[in-house]
C-alpha cells in the first residue's frame, strides 16, 4: 500500500508491503512525482521504526498526583478525568488557562479537529505546534510580501532554473531527495549556477558556484547588497516591478544605504561573489531562491525571508517556469497544519483571526454562536511554557512532539512543566523526558497505523493509508481529540472517519484562494495526489497534468495581496540577536545531521542511522580551538547563564572562525555527558512571527 514518508517535508511516496512473518517493507514509490522510487537514508529505514514496538505505549495511564506512579486505566476513565479537569480549570480561569501543544507530524485531519475543538468550543486560541520552532517565518513572509502563506513553486522548478540561492539550508543533508533532484538537474544543465549563502561548508556548499561563509546574522545585509548590485547595473525587471509589485523606492532607498564593499564587510564574504551572484541572477532565465532554519529560526526571520523574496520580486523571478521562492519544510506536515489553521494566529484555509468577518465564516460553518472565535490570538509556543511557568496557563496538553529536548532554554520549559496543574501527553513512545511530568498518558497510532492526509513544501496533498493495526490500545491521534471533545460535551466530532473529517476541512476551504471542495479521498487515491488549489476545473481536466492540481501560482502575476501587487518591504539589516560578550565570544548555531530526524524518537531506534554520527559533537575551528587548548575529540564544556553542554570537540575548518556548531538531536543525558543543545538557546523570538533564535546563541567553550 502507499503512503508518504513521515520525515521532512519533502514528503517522498512510499510503498509498504507486509512480508509473510507479518513485518512492514518500505521501499520508494516508484511512481510518485516527487521521488521516483528514491528513498533517503532516513526513508530507506523506516520500516525498522515501524516493525519496533518496543518502546510503544500501549495503555492510557493516569495519576492522581505526581507523586504517585501512573496506573493502566480505560480510555474512558482516562478522557473523563481529562474533560473534568478542563471544565474546572475553563470555569475557574476561563479558556484562556489550557492549551494544546501539537506538531509538524500531525496528520491535516488531527490538526482539523484539535483546532476546531479549541478554537470553536473551548474558545481559545491556545493552540499552536512545533512549527512555530520551524517555519513561522516563512509563513508571516509569504503573507506580507504575497498576500496568503502560499510556496508559489513546485519541485520541478528547480529543475528548470538557471540559478539557484539555497539560504540558510543544508537540503544535501535534511532534505536529501529533493537535493539529488538538483543535482540530476545539474547534470543536465552544467550551466545551472548554484549560490549558497551558510556559516558552515555543508555537503550542499560542495555543489556550489558561490558559497557565501556569511557571519551569523548577517543574511539580510548579504540580500540587500544583492539587491543593489541587480538594481546598480540595470538588471532589474521593472516592468514587473511598475506593474505587479509595490514598495520599489523604499526598497531601492533601503539598499543603497550600504556600499556593496561594506556589506561584504559586515558579512565576511568577498564583494566579488556578491558581484558575481547578481551576474548570474541577470542572465538567468529561471531563479529560484530555497532556504529553511537558518533563516527562519532568527529573532529577524521573518525579515530575513522577506529581503530574500525581495530579490525574486525585483527580477520579476515568480509565477514563471523555474523561478520563485521555496522555503523547505523540516516536518512533513507543516503546511497542512497551516491550511487548517492550525497556528495560535491563524484560521482554515488562511483565513485570517484577526478579521470579523473571517471568524464569521468559521463559526458558521462550525454551526457555532457569533463571537465564539475569540480575535485575540493565543499564546505560541515558547509563549505557553511561559504561560505555564508564571501560572497564567494552568492545563497544558502535548501531542506528537518532544518540547523538552526541541525548544529553546528547554531547562526554563521544564521548570514550567513542573509547575503546570496539569499534563496530559499524547505520544507514541515511553521514551520523552515530558511523560515524567504527565498526569494523563494517552498512547496514539503511529505512522501506517491510521489514515490521514499531508501536505509536502510544495502544496502537494496526499493519502496516508493506514497499513497495520495500532498495538495494546493506541489510538490515531484524531480519533483521541474526537472522543475527548464529546466527553466535554461538544457537538461537531461525531465523523464515521478520517475521510469525513477532510471533506469537512476540504468544503472549508471552498471559494479560498487554497481551495480545494472538489477534494476526497477517492480522488486522492486515483489521481496517487494533487497540489492545492484543486477546483471543480482540475477535477473535470482531460490534460493528465491538469488533472493533479495547481503547479505555480501566480501565473497570472496577481498575487494575493488586496491589490494584487506583490510587496516590497524595507527594514533595517541589524541583527537583534543576543549580543556577544567578553565571557561568551563565541557564536553557536544548532542544526541536523544527515541520518536522523529531529529528537531521535524515531531515527534514533535505527542501528544503522546511528553508524552515521554516533554522538553528538561541537565543531569549531581549529585556530579557535588551538587558542582554548582544545585537541580533536577532547571533551569540551559549552555554556553561557542558561546552562552546559559537554561533549567531544570536531576540529574543522569546514565552519567560519568565531562559530561553533553543535546537532540539534540528542536529548539530556548521553553517557556522562549532557549533550542538550537546547540547554544553551536563549527565548529571544521574531516579533512578527514568534519564531525562536535557535541559530544564534552566545556562548563560552572551554576544555573539560
Ligand atoms: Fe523521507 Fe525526506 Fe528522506 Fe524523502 S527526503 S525519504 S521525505 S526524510
Amino acid at each position: 500500500m502507499n503512503t508518504v514518508c513521515c520525515y521532512c517535508g519533502v514528503g517522498c511516496g512510499i510503498t509498504v508491503r507486509k512480508n509473510k512473518l507479518g513485518r512492514l517493507q518500505v521501499e520508494g514509490n516508484k511512481d510518485y512525482p516527487v521521488n521516483k522510487g528514491m528513498l533517503c537514508s532516513k526513508g530507506m529505514n523506516l520500516h525498522y521504526t515501524a516493525n519496533d514496538y518496543s518502546d510503544r505505549l500501549l495503555y492510557p495511564e493516569m495519576r492522581y498526583n505526581r507523586n504517585q506512579p501512573r496506573r493502566r486505566v480505560s480510555w474512558d476513565t482516562a478522557l473523563e478525568r481529562t474533560a473534568a479537569v478542563f471544565k474546572t480549570l475553563i470555569e475557574k480561569y476561563g479558556p484562556d488557562s489550557v492549551a494544546f501543544y501539537a506538531s509538524g507530524q500531525c496528520l491535516t485531519e488531527e490538526y482539523y479537529v484539535v483546532n476546531k475543538l479549541m478554537k470553536g468550543y473551548i474558545g481559545s486560541n491556545n493552540i499552536d505546534t512545533n512549527s512555530r520552532l520551524c517555519m513561522s517565518s516563512a509563513v508571516a513572509a509569504y503573507k506580507r510580501s504575497l498576500g496568503e502563506d502560499s510556496v508559489p513553486v513546485s519541485y520541478e522548478d528547480l529543475e528548470l532554473a538557471d540559478v539557484i540561492f539555497v539560504a540558510g539550508a543544508n537540503p544535501a543533508w535534511c532534505h536529501p531527495i529533493l537535493w539529488r533532484r538538483v543535482e540530476a538537474a545539474r547534470q543536465r544543465n552544467p550551466l545551472l549556477k548554484i549560490i549558497v549563502s551558510d556559516p558552515r561548508k555543508t555537503q550542499t556548499v560542495a555543489s556550489a558556484d558561490i558559497h557565501f561563509q556569511l557571519n551569523p546574522g548577517t543574511d539580510i545585509t548579504l540580500h540587500h547588497a544583492i539587491g543593489r548590485a541587480l538594481i546598480e547595473n540595470g538588471w532589474v525587471d521593472t516592468t514587473f516591478i511598475r506593474e505587479h509589485t509595490e514598495g520599489f523606492a523604499a526598497y531601492r532607498e533601503t539598499v543603497f544605504q550600504r556600499s556593496i564593499a561594506e556589506a561584504a564587510l559586515i558579512c565576511g564574504v568577498a564583494e566579488t561573489d556578491i558581484l558575481q551572484a547578481a551576474r548570474y541572477i541577470n542572465k538567468a532565465k529561471g531563479f529560484m531562491t530555497m532556504w529553511t532554519m537558518g533563516l527562519n529560526q532568527s529573532v529577524i526571520g521573518v525579515n530575513k525571508n522577506l529581503s530574500l523574496i525581495n530579490l525574486n520580486l525585483i527580477t520579476g523571478h515568480i509565477g514563471k517556469p523555474g523561478s520563485g521562492p521555496l522555503s523547505l519544510t523540516g516536518q512533513p506536515n507543516a503546511m497542512g497544519g497551516r491550511e487548517v489553521g492550525g497556528l495560535s494566529n491563524l484560521l482554515p484555509a488562511h483565513r485570517n483571526l484577526s478579521k470579523e468577518q473571517h471568524r464569521r465564516e468559521v463559526e458558521d460553518f462550525w454551526g457555532i454562536a457569533p463571537g465564539t472565535i475569540s480575535p485575540r490570538p493565543g499564546l505560541t509556543a515558547t509563549e505557553m511554557f511561559e504561560a505555564l511557568e508564571d501560572g497564567r496557563l494552568k492545563a497544558i496538553w502535548i501531542l506528537c512532539t518532544n518540547p523538552l529536548i526541541s525548544l529553546p532554554d528547554v531547562r526554563r520549559a521544564e521548570a514550567a512543566l513542573k509547575k503546570a496543574k496539569f499534563v496530559v501527553v499524547q505520544e507514541i513512545s515511553n521514551k520523552p523526558e515530558t511523560l515524567q511530568y504527565a498526569d494523563v498518558v494517552l498512547p496514539a497510532a503511529a505512522w501506517t497505523e491510521k489514515e490521514g492526509t499531508m501536505t509536502n513544501a510544495e502544496r502537494r496533498i496526499s493519502l496516508l493509508n493506514k497499513i497495520n493495526d495500532a498495538p495494546g490500545e493506541a489510538l490515531p491521534d484524531a480519533t483521541i481529540i474526537c472522543r475527548f471533545a464529546r466527553k466535554m460535551g461538544f457537538p461537531g466530532f461525531d465523523y464515521e472517519s478520517p475521510a469525513a473529517i477532510f471533506e469537512e476541512h476540504a468544503a472549508l476551504t471552498g471559494g479560498t484562494k487554497m481551495d480545494i471542495s472538489s477534494l476526497n479521498y477517492n480522488i486522492l487515491r486515483q489521481r496517487n495526489s494533487v497540489q492545492w488549489p484543486f477546483t471543480t476545473k482540475h477535477l473535470a481536466a482531460a490534460d493528465k497534468e491538469d488533472q493533479q492540481g495547481t503547479k505555480r501560482l501566480f501565473e497570472n502575476q496577481q498575487f494575493f495581496t488586496p491589490t494584487q501587487r506583490a510587496q516590497l518591504h524595507s527594514f533595517p539589516d541589524v541583527n537583534q540577536s543576543e549580543p556577544l560578550t567578553p565571557d561568551f565570544p563565541f557564536i553557536l548555531t544548532t542544526g541536523r545531521i544527515r541520518d536522523q530526524w529531529h529528537t531521535m524518537s524515531k531515527t534514533g531506534k535505527v542501528n544503522k542511522l546511528r553508524q552515521h554520527i554516533s554522538a553528538s559533537f561541537l565543531e569549531i575551528h581549529p585556530e579557535d580551538a588551538a587558542a582554548l587548548g582544545i585537541n580533536e575529540d577532547d571533551l569540551v564544556a559549552v555554556s553561557n547563564p542558561r546552562g552546559e553542554v559537554r561533549v567531544r570537540a570536531k576540529l574543522t575548518d569546514t565552519i567560519k572562525k568565531g562559530v561553533v556548531f553543535l546537532p540539534m538531536h540528542w536529548g539530556k543525558l548521553l553517557g556522562r555527558d549532557l549533550v542538550r543543545a537546547n540547554n544553551l538557546t536563549n527565548n529571544l523570538t521574531d516579533p512578527q512571527s514568534k519564531e525562536p533564535d535557535f541559530k544564534y546563541t552566545a556562548v563560552a567553550i572551554c576544555r573539560y
